[in-house]
C-alpha cells in the first residue's frame, strides 16, 4: 500500500482536516506522482459541500484535479515516464478503454463510466481521493507529460480548468478573428481568455465584477462588458460567435444568448447547482445554439498542455498552504483570488 496524508471534508458542513489514508501499491503500468502543487477548482467546493444533486457527495471526500508533481515510481511496463520526470493529473483516472467513447479519445464520456480523481470507485473497489494530499498512484495512461521549465503552481490548473476551456473553444472552431466572450471572469474564465486569445480570437469579457476590467484587459482582453449594465450588453447584441459560459451558480441566461450573433454557440460549462432557464425565443430569434462541455479527454488534456507550454499560457495564481485551504474556499466564493489558488503540498506535514 502507498501511505498518503491530505486534506479531506468529512461532511458536507464541516472544514476540511488532515486525513490519513492508503493508496494501491504501484502496478506494473502506474506511476507513483509526488504532488507538488494542486489548484483550487470550484468543483471541488461543489462536491465537498455537496451542490450537485445528481452527483451526491461520499465522505471522507480528498478533493483535488488539478495536479502536478514529480514522477517518484514506475512500474515494470510503463513506457511513458521516467522518475523524475514532471507528470500531471486531471479529472479523470480511469476508464474502460473499449468503448466507443474510450476509443475516440472521449474518456470522459465513458460507458463503463469513466473513474474520476475523486468521489469515484476505483477498479479495487476503493473510492477515489484526489490532490490535496501527498501522492498519487495513476495509470500511466491518465499522466499527463508536462513540459521542463516551467513553474508547476501555474501549470497545475491547466489540468481541468485550462482543458474544460480549450476544449469547446476548439471545438467551436475559434480561430483568428473569431469573436468570442467569456462570461464570468474566475479560474476557468480567466483561462477561457488567456487561450482564446492565443488562439487569435478576439475576446470580450462578460463579469458582473466592475473592478475586474482592468484585469481582463491584461489578460489579453480585448473589450469588458459588465453584465449588470444593460446598455453596455444591448451593445453587445448579436456581436458574438461564440460565448464560454463559466459561471458557478444559477444566472439570466436570455441577456447572455441575444448577445450571439446568427448561429452563434453558447458553450455551458459552468455547473450552477441550481437549474438554468431561458426564454425559447432568445435560440430561436437567431438560429441560436446551446451546447455543453465537460473537461476533455486524454489526447486534447495532453494537446492543450503542449499549446499551452508553446506559448507560455500559464494561469495566475496565489500560492497557499494547506492550512489556507478552508479560509480559501470562503475566498473563492466571494469572488477574491486572482485567479486561482494553487496549493503548495509542500506544506503538508507528514
Ligand atoms: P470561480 O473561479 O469561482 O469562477 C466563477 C465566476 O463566475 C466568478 O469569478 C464570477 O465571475 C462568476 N459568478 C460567480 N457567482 C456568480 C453568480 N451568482 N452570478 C453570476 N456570476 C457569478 O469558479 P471556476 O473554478 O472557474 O468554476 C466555474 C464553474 O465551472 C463551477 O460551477 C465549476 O464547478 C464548473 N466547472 C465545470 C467543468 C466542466 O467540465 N464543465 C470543469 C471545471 C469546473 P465575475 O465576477 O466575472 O462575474
Ligand atoms: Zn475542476
Ligand atoms: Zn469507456
Amino acid at each position: 500500500m502507498t501511505e498518503c496524508h491530505g486534506y479531506a471534508a468529512k461532511s458536507a458542513d464541516s472544514p476540511l482536516e488532515p486525513f490519513r489514508f492508503e493508496r494501491r501499491d504501484v502496478g506494473d503500468e502506474d506511476v507513483r506522482l509526488d504532488i507538488a502543487y494542486c489548484g483550487i477548482c470550484h468543483s471541488d467546493v461543489h462536491m465537498a459541500r455537496n451542490e450537485w444533486s445528481s452527483t451526491p457527495t461520499t465522505y471522507p471526500l480528498v478533493p483535488g484535479h488539478e495536479i502536478a508533481g514529480r514522477v517518484s515510481q514506475v512500474g515494470k511496463k510503463v513506457r511513458k515516464f521516467k522518475v523524475g520526470d514532471l507528470a500531471g493529473v486531471g479529472c479523470l483516472v480511469d476508464s474502460c478503454r473499449r468503448c466507443p467513447n474510450c476509443r475516440r479519445g472521449l474518456e470522459q464520456f465513458c460507458h463503463a463510466p469513466a473513474t474520476f480523481t475523486y468521489n469515484s470507485m476505483g477498479k479495487d473497489g476503493k473510492p477515489t481521493y484526489g490532490g490535496y494530499s501527498s501522492a498519487m498512484v495513476v495509470d500511466e495512461a491518465f499522466a499527463l507529460k508536462i513540459a521542463a521549465g516551467l513553474p508547476l503552481e501555474r501549470v497545475a490548473p491547466l489540468l481541468c480548468a485550462g482543458i474544460t476551456t480549450y476544449s469547446p473553444l476548439k471545438r467551436h472552431g475559434v480561430a483568428k478573428g473569431s469573436r468570442v466572450g467569456v462570461l464570468g471572469l474566475g479560474g476557468l474564465g480567466h483561462m477561457a481568455v488567456k487561450i482564446a486569445v492565443a488562439m487569435g480570437a478576439e475576446v470580450t469579457v462578460l463579469s458582473g465584477s466592475k473592478s475586474k476590467a482592468p484585469d481582463a484587459k491584461r489578460l489579453g482582453a480585448h473589450e469588458f462588458a459588465l453584465t449588470s449594465d444593460p446598455a453596455a450588453c444591448q451593445r453587445l447584441a448579436r456581436r458574438l460567435d461564440l460565448i464560454v459560459d463559466t459561471v458557478s451558480a444559477q444566472h439570466d441566461l436570455d441577456v447572455i444568448l441575444n448577445m450571439l450573433d446568427v448561429e452563434g454557440t453558447l458553450a455551458l460549462v459552468g455547473a450552477s447547482p441550481k437549474p438554468l432557464e431561458f426564454s425559447a425565443f432568445s435560440l430561436i430569434g437567431g438560429r441560436r445554439r446551446l451546447a455543453g462541455s465537460l473537461i476533455g479527454g486524454l489526447p486534447e488534456t495532453q494537446e492543450m498542455l503542449d499549446f499551452c507550454a508553446e506559448r507560455k499560457v500559464l494561469a495566475d495564481v496565489e500560492t497557499i498552504g494547506v492550512r489556507d485551504i478552508n479560509a480559501a474556499y470562503e475566498r473563492l466564493l466571494k469572488g477574491d483570488v486572482r485567479y486561482r489558488f494553487s496549493i503548495d503540498l509542500k506544506t503538508l506535514q507528514p
